[in-house]
């Protein structure tokens, strides 16, 4: 398969073309935005309101290497209070919950979990692998990129406090599909297929309860496939990575003796949800490429990655994805 010369992105990927160097209109297109920011000017950012709350900020912690290192950071190195907010959907991995928990009571912060309620995680799951087989629509993640929104910001308005703390930069923010497009598909095939249809209302009509369960402004609990944006302001979202540079060997290594932080044996980044492979999976079917993979063409782009070893770890996680995914399905249906 044809690759791009300068990024990772196959001749698969939506929308790409290739000029006579190989080079994707992506690579052509994109423009260095990465404001290299010192700390002090996030300080400077996170101090400039009167701030009623005891708490400086939002921190949302995974348990993964990046929102554990952010933590880490406000805490240690701006002396800030933060609140942290941990959101499970029932499948956050177990040494990601430890994580949470150890990381908050060595620094001394409030920890706020949040859990999916009941079994509305798995039904979305099970419902979703159904309508896979034959639409693009249902991936079981669902949800949780809304949610992972939401929780903070409910968080920071109960407590008054003005800013969120975001994991990923500007740039590395995948916010890809056109849902009302896929929402039309799936009314559809929903006619002509009577088992098909149940499992697409079951689908949305799970997806409507876990966002009314878990405190969605009525405007986005009632469009299921709506991802409220980065507000900007009460609270504003700050991209962490567009002030701070992300150093993987330095920042484990300090993670480990700072807060205890693990990782499973083998992986060390995005291990914190176990639903993430199945995110790879349908990205690679779809696109020819996994969602890591769109993130490392992104970071190879901005100069924080360099080709071969995005690719090497693409080829990596492509061959392990379906492994996992497979396992992964075996256990909940
Ligand atoms: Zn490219």
């Amino acid at each position: 398969m044809k690759t791009c010369s300068k990024c990772i992105l196959p001749e698969t990927y939506p929308g790409i073309s290739f000029d006579d160097k190989g080079v994707c209109n992506y690579c052509r297109d994109y423009k260095p935005e990465y404001k290299n920011v010192n700390s002090e000017s996030l300080l400077e950012v996170l101090q400039s309101v009167d701030n009623p709350s005891p708490y400086d900020c939002v921190v949302p912690l995974s348990g993964g290497k990046d929102s554990s290192f952010i933590l880490l950071y406000i805490v240690k190195e701006l002396g800030l209070n933060p609140l942290v907010v941990s959101y499970n959907s029932g499948f956050q991995h177990p040494i990601a919950e430890e994580n949470v928990r150890s990381a908050c009571e060595i620094l001394g912060v409030d920890l706020e979990e949040i859990k999916s309620p009941g079994k509305i995680q798995k039904g979305i799951l099970k419902a979703s692998y159904i309508l896979s087989q034959k639409m693009r629509i249902a991936w079981g993640c669902a949800n949780c990129p809304a949610i992972l929104r939401i929780v903070p910001i409910n968080a920071a308005r109960k407590h008054k406090i003005p800013f969120i703390i975001w994991g990923s930069s500007t740039l590395e923010t995948i916010e890809g599909n056109d849902y009302s497009k896929d929402f039309k598909a799936l009314l559809k095939m929903s006619l002509k297929d009577p088992r098909f249809g149940f499992n697409g209302f079951k689908y949305i009509f799970l997806r409507i309860v876990q966002r009314f369960l878990l405190g969605f402004p009525l405007r986005y609990a009632f469009r299921p496939f709506s991802i409220p944006p980065f507000s900007n302001e009460n609270p504003k979202f700050i991209h962490f990575y567009d002030h701070v540079k992300w150093d993987s060997m330095r920042n484990t290594q300090l993670l480990g003796s700072e807060i205890g932080w693990k990782h499973p044996v083998g992986k060390e980044s995005r291990f914190d949800c176990r639903l993430h492979s199945i995110g790879n999976v349908r990205y690679l079917r779809d696109y020819g490429i996994t969602m890591d993979g769109l993130n490392f063409s992104n970071f190879v782009r901005e100069g924080k990655m360099n080709r071969d070893d995005a690719l090497k770890s693409e080829q990596d996680i492509a061959k392990k994805a379906q492994d996992e995914y497979d396992a992964f399905l075996k256990n909940i249906m």
